[in-house]
């Protein structure tokens, strides 16, 4: 049994912790951006150093209390946000934020895990290099969170995911041991890699303190095109044609539907339609290519390729920053927009690629049998990742449709997962998909899940509630 954060314990805390530790526990602290969680109380701590965070867990661990790891706040699953009736330590890592050190020759770079992302980003570009992790929440979501989540973002097609970015982590374990394992290297066969079982743990297994994280050369050439397409199906030739030609240079390839574009008109969003008749599908197709290499050119000649295969029916090639930009922000508004109509359910899944025309083609389907929905799908298809959500129809809200909310997840839950899908592709488990990694989980998995949570957090201390059951 876990206890609450007593007087006593705070008084024991504030003994081996500088008052700086100490801060108020503002409402942001107790809320995640879709609204769904809530927190009620806890304590809030915010270390500034590995040896602080390592005195906390350590305190906490002897105390039976439960700690739930803080980030930046911007997970979708509710992982950073305690139940309700619990009164953990909430140990934030706003106060690491430091670049601790780069090697741009070995394109690695040391951070601590409060470090936000955008600020990251801008690290690695002060050296000429690119940090290429890169999501609609980079200003405030921060390295350690990032790791603990996974995340994806815009750019997996090309670079991986948060895991491929990571070479070392240092990261204080439930029993306050501090883990140093900021390795710089690129080979380090030695048995176990804890380092993959602490990045994807939502703060499960311990707290992340460091990371040392990958770089890349930065682009030379860089470009950006918005393309139609007929259906889901030309979107996936239209990818395999564009790496045929470009191969690793495509950084991120983005599928946008009607709805999509519908929801920037509806919710007002400050953004340019790019095509006059809003399209059914199109692309945003985003490339980065080295010296001597002209992105605007190469985009050009794919689109012309892609209409001689009839992949294509109409495009815009940005000619400017300023255009980009405005590419990349009807892609980008779109999640404010569901969020200002107000999802019934939302999902990220993903499927194998060739799977995506039908996924997309029996989603309707299935959704019509619960009632009459607006869909709204869109994302990283060059992952097989879609973010599928589904709305009210105009006029309605989602209040309408709190008693259809589970049989819509469930349903769509249950076609991704025929199709040897995922049920959360980037966003991980936390609280909000607890019931459906049991459900569509391997049984040895979660067996396995089990036995590591058991053996690395026995008292059970680290996020509770999280990811698995014990
Ligand atoms: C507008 C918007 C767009 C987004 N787009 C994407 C996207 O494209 N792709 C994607 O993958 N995600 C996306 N997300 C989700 C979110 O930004 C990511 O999941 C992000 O990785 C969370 O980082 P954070 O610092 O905010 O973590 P938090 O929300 O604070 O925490 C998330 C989880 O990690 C744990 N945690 C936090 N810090 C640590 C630590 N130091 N050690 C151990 N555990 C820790 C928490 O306990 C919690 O379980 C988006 C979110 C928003 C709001």
């Amino acid at each position: 049994m876990l206890n609450p954060v007593t007087e006593k314990i705070e008084e024991n805390l504030r003994a081996i912790l500088p008052e700086a530790a100490f801060r108020d526990l503002e409402p942001r602290y107790l809320e995640e951006p879709r609204g769904r969680y809530s927190g009620s109380d806890g304590l809030l701590i915010a270390p500034g150093s590995t040896a602080e965070v390592s005195a906390v867990v350590k305190a906490a661990c002897e105390a039976r209390v439960s700690i739930v790891p803080y980030g930046g706040g911007t997970g979708l699953v509710g992982g950073q946000i305690a139940e309700e009736g619990q009164r953990p330590i909430i140990l934030s890592l706003e106060r690491m934020t430091a670049i601790r050190e780069t090697y741009p020759l070995e394109n690695i770079m040391v951070v601590e895990a409060g470090a936000i992302l955008a600020n990251v980003q801008e690290a690695a570009s002060d050296v000429d290099r690119l940090f290429p992790l890169s999501l609609a929440s980079e200003g405030s979501a921060r390295i350690g969170g990032l790791l603990a989540t996974n995340a994806g973002g815009v750019n997996v097609l090309r670079y991986g995911n948060a895991r491929d970015l990571c070479l070392g982590i240092e990261a204080v374990l439930p029993n306050g041991k501090i883990l140093n394992g900021l390795k710089r290297l690129r080979k380090d066969n030695t048995g176990y890699d804890l380092r993959h079982l602490l990045i994807g743990a939502e703060g499960t297994l311990g707290v992340i303190t460091a990371a040392s994280l990958r770089l890349y050369p930065q682009p030379q050439s860089e470009g950006v095109a918005l393309m139609v397409v007929a259906d889901p199906e030309a979107a996936l030739r239209l990818l395999a044609l564009a790496q045929s030609r470009l191969g690793q240079g495509i950084s991120a390839f983005e599928l946008i539907g009607r709805m999509g574009l519908e929801f920037l008109v509806e919710t007002k969003q400050n953004v340019r339609q790019p095509f006059e008749t809003k399209p059914e599908w199109m692309v945003l197709v985003d490339v980065g290519l080295g010296a001597g290499m002209q992105a605007d050119a190469a985009l050009e000649e794919l689109f012309m390729a892609a209409s001689q295969e009839g992949l294509v029916s109409d495009g815009l090639i940005a000619r400017s920053e300023a255009d980009r930009a405005a590419f990349w922000a009807v892609r980008e508004s779109i999640p404010a927009a569901n969020r200002a109509v107000g999802s019934v359910s939302s999902h990220d899944i993903s499927v194998p690629l060739g799977a995506i025309p039908d996924f997309i083609k029996k989603g309707p389907k299935v959704i019509e049998k619960i009632g009459d929905f607006r869909i709204n799908c869109f994302g990283h298809v060059g992952d097989g990742n879609l973010h599928y959500n589904v709305f009210p129809q105009t006029g309605r809200s989602r209040a309408d449709h709190e008693n259809e909310r589970s049989a819509i997840k469930r349903a769509v839950h249950d076609l991704a997962h025929s199709f040897g899908g995922s049920v959360s592709a980037e966003h991980g488990i936390g609280r909000l998909k607890v019931d459906d990694l049991e459900r569509y989980g391997d049984p040895a998995k979660l067996a396995a899940m089990r036995a590591v949570k058991g053996a690395i957090d026995p008292v059970g201390i680290m996020n509770p509630g999280a990811v698995v059951r014990v």
